[in-house]
Formats: structure tokens, sequence, C-alpha cells
């Protein structure tokens, strides 16, 4: 049976739906034993949220629980494992909506060892966004785990920071979900882009542009973060599929703006009826989909 699959439905119930990306990129590098690991960790991811689901969850749990799984596996670009800055720090960056448009966002933490838990922690406070070591101040006090910087800095990302051939590679990882009683969630956790300058912030935490959810979307971002900022290209699907734009052609819609003012990247979307769309214009895309009937589909690439 695929991951997760069949569990018992509610008479009248939608159908709850979660994809996931971990990141677009030009993984030309990816050896097929990094493909297998990504793959698994795209299947654990699924799972979590389907387990989060299952137990009573919403989609703001699910999207979550995805998150947690990739942030944890140093393929990613998030929480352990993420890309290096230029002087060889790590800053992390992660945001979470949901369907009543409540927002949670941090950028520039450096100690949280899952920042989606950390925007979580912001969600439910009076603030959006917070940044810096206020941030990993707040997660700490909400008990949340803190690591020394070596538990974020890999061996792996170390090499990409002085390898000038390594093909670009986002690897931010992302999820949304509709859950059965029709609620919407988005997540978006990064260490944003290999040798940044410390301080940089993309798109991921930005409400609107890397991250959106509202009653009939959700969108979780990737790619050239100042672009997507510079587009606003989550609020911009919400907004023509609130306008009666099919979810694949708004999505499209947005990344073609994006392209047009000249950056790359890739998005994954869910609407209020299920409806997913995963458009990517980079060589690869890790993603995933876990539907209560149909169960797990993942594309490693
Ligand atoms: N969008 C992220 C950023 O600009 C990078 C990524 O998608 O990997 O920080």
């Amino acid at each position: 049976m695929p991951v997760g699959k069949a569990r018992t439905a509610m008479p009248g119930a939608m159908e709850p739906v979660v994809a996931i990306h971990g990141g677009a990129g030009d993984g030309v590098d990816a050896s097929a034993e990094e493909e297998a690991s990504i793959r698994a960790a795209l299947e654990e991811a699924l799972a979590a949220a389907a387990d989060a689901l299952g137990r009573g969850g919403e989609a703001t749990d699910a999207v979550q629980a995805a998150v947690v799984v990739m942030e944890s596996c140093e393929l990613f670009n998030a929480g352990c494992g993420s890309a290096l800055c230029a002087d060889g720090s790590v800053e992390m960056s992660a945001a979470v909506m949901r369907s009543d448009r409540s927002a949670g966002a941090v950028a520039a933490v450096k100690h949280c060892e899952h920042p989606i838990l950390a925007a979580a922690a912001v969600l439910d406070s009076p603030q959006v966004l917070m940044v810096g070591e206020a941030a990993d101040a707040l997660a700490a006090s909400c008990g949340l785990e803190q690591r020394p910087s070596k538990y974020f800095i890999t061996a792996r990302q170390r090499a990409r920071l002085h390898d000038r051939d390594t093909a670009p590679d986002h690897a931010t990882v992302g999820a949304v979900c509709v859950d059965r009683r029709g609620r919407l969630a988005a997540a978006t956790s990064t260490g944003g882009i290999r040798g940044q300058p410390p301080g940089r912030v993309g798109d991921s935490p930005i409400i609107g542009a890397g991250t959106w959810a509202d009653a009939g979307v959700a969108v979780s971002c990737t790619g050239d973060g100042e672009v997507f900022v510079r587009s606003g290209a989550a609020r911009q699907i919400a907004f023509e599929a609130g306008r009666g734009v099919p979810l694949a052609q708004a999505a499209e819609r947005a990344l073609g703006d994006v392209e047009e003012l000249g950056g790359r990247g890739g998005l994954i979307a869910v609407d209020r009826g299920g409806r997913v769309a995963m458009p990517f214009v980079t060589r690869t895309m890790p993603r995933g989909t876990w539907r209560a009937r149909a169960g797990t589909s993942i594309w490693p690439r």
C-alpha cells in the first residue's frame, strides 16, 4: 500500500491533499545515491504530514510536519544542511501561513533546530516576522530546540561553498495542504542562497512573495528569491485564482512573470478543491504529493 494511503473518510468531507518540494535547481550533479536519499526523505515527509492529519491535525500541522522532516535531512537547503553564507555561517529563514490569513515567519536565525517551528511560534504571537537573535530567543523561550552553529554546517555545504563549478541548487523546502475541512496552509524553509552575504533575506519568509495561504489557495515558492519578492509571486497566484483563473494557469503566469524579471525557480500550489500545480523552469524540482485516497507520488528530480 502506498505510504499513508486510505484513511477512514468522514462522510461529506473533502479529500485531504499535501504537496511538497525540495527546491528548484539544476541538480545535474546529484548522484544516484543522493537521488534515492531525496526520494526517501520526500516519502518520509509526506508520511509525516499524512500522520499529522490522521491524528486529527489540521493543514498547518501537516505542512509543519513535512517541513520538519526535510529540515532534518542534510541534502536539503533548510535546517541542518543549509547553504552557507559567504563567510561560512548559516542563516535560515522560514514562514507558515494558513487560510485564516494568520502568518508567522523568521529570518536570519542561526540556532533554531527547526526554523519552521520558530515561524509557527511567531504565528501564535502578535508579530508576523521576527529576525536574527531576537527570533532565536523567541523560539528558545517557547521551548524549541536550539543548536550550536556546527550542527547546521555540513561538510557537503562547506565543499560546495568553495566549488565554483557546482550548479546552482536551491533545495529550499516547502509544503502546502488542504485538509478534509477545506483549511489550507503553506510552509517554506530555507538556508537562502549559497554564498549570500550575511544578512541577506530572500523570498521564503516574505509573506506574499515565497509563501502564501488564504481561503482559496496555498503556495510555497523556490528559486531566485529577490525576483520572487519583486514579483510578489505567491500572492499573485492567489489573486488570480480568486478571480477564477485555473490554478495551473495562475501558477504558470506567476513563474512567467518571475522569468520576465530575470529570475528562475518553481513553486507548489494547492487550491480548496484539491487541485495541485507544481511548475518549475529549472532542470529539477524534487516534489511529491499525498492524497488520502490515491496515496503518494514522488518525483525526485
Ligand atoms: N528562494 C530562496 C531564497 O532566495 C532560495 C531557494 O529557493 O532555494 O532564499
